[in-house]
């Protein structure tokens, strides 16, 4: 089954993960912009950055057939430096621009802190000035619950806010309910050891169902897979679930919903291959 990665910091991968991805089915990724386990000390670093995801990260992917696109932001870990935060989010329509730039993401919290929100309000309003989506990063363990609801609750405050562009991740038992209610587009992690395990997430479909709602393994520099997607097709088979019910999860959805930017150019795989072959015979 063909399935899309919709949050992977590839990046923090090597060449062997997209080949092993893409023999699974893999077909596309969209890597948002993460912490790089230390803070970047200035604006170059995060243009570094922001260059690294956008020019050499989709011709990598390409390598293994895989369609890369990114996500643009300075996290919430360092936006405790109100001031660097301000220079990359001023920095950041320099590269909305490029193709396979889905939006600003991923924007949230982490402590749940002042600065973390003033960030956060600051990256919502450059999106909704730019007409770009938004992927938001949910926080960790005991801060999660209360930081779900902040973000909620900044979002709605914002009336140009369409919560059919945003999509709210690491969601788990306890906060979907509340990112689904609301409108949002959710996703859940598939972690070796916190967040969701692939039988956590089919659970969780089994009580919310499969609308608006898709799987990722935000594969890291941490203890984190890959192939975890795949995982969770094998435990929805196992189940007895429709292919066609796995594949709106792991495909479907995601395409759906990337497709609400203009700079989503995705070659369904089907064509994708029927264009290669048809290179290939003309050689
Ligand atoms: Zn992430």
């Amino acid at each position: 089954m063909y399935f899309f990665d919709p949050h992977v910091h590839m990046i923090s991968r090597v060449t062997d993960d997209y080949e092993r991805m893409a023999r699974m089915g893999c077909v596309g990724v969209s890597e948002p912009a993460f912490w790089a386990g230390f803070d970047r000390g200035s604006v170059d670093g995060f243009r570094d950055y922001f260059r690294q995801l956008t020019e050499f990260e989709p011709t990598r992917a390409g390598w293994s057939g895989v369609q890369h696109f990114t996500w643009l932001c300075i996290n919430a870990k360092e936006a405790e430096n109100v001031e660097l935060s301000r220079e990359v989010i001023a920095m950041i329509p320099e590269f909305l621009g490029n193709p396979g730039v889905l939006g600003i993401g991923e924007i949230g919290l982490n402590k749940n802190t002042k600065n973390e929100c003033t960030i956060f309000r600051e990256h919502v309003d450059l999106a909704m000035k730019t007409n770009e989506q938004i992927l938001i990063h949910t926080p960790h363990l005991d801060d999660k619950l209360k930081g779900t609801r902040m973000i909620i609750d900044m979002l709605l405050e914002d009336d140009r806010v369409d919560p059919n562009r945003v999509l709210i991740d690491h969601v788990e038992e306890h906060t979907v309910g509340a990112a689904r209610e609301e409108g949002f587009w959710c996703a859940m992690t598939l972690y070796p050891v916190t967040k969701c395990t692939p039988s956590r997430a089919a659970d969780i479909i089994e009580m919310y169902g499969d609308d608006r709602i898709m799987v990722n393994s935000a594969g890291d520099w941490g203890p984190s897979n890959p192939t975890a997607v795949p995982d969770f097709i094998m435990e929805m088979r196992r189940r007895g679930h429709s292919e066609k019910k796995i594949k709106k999860i792991v495909y479907d959805n995601p395409v759906e919903f990337f497709s609400g930017s203009d700079r989503f150019e995705f070659t369904p795989p089907d064509t994708l291959w029927e264009t290669s072959r048809a290179a290939a015979d003309t050689d």
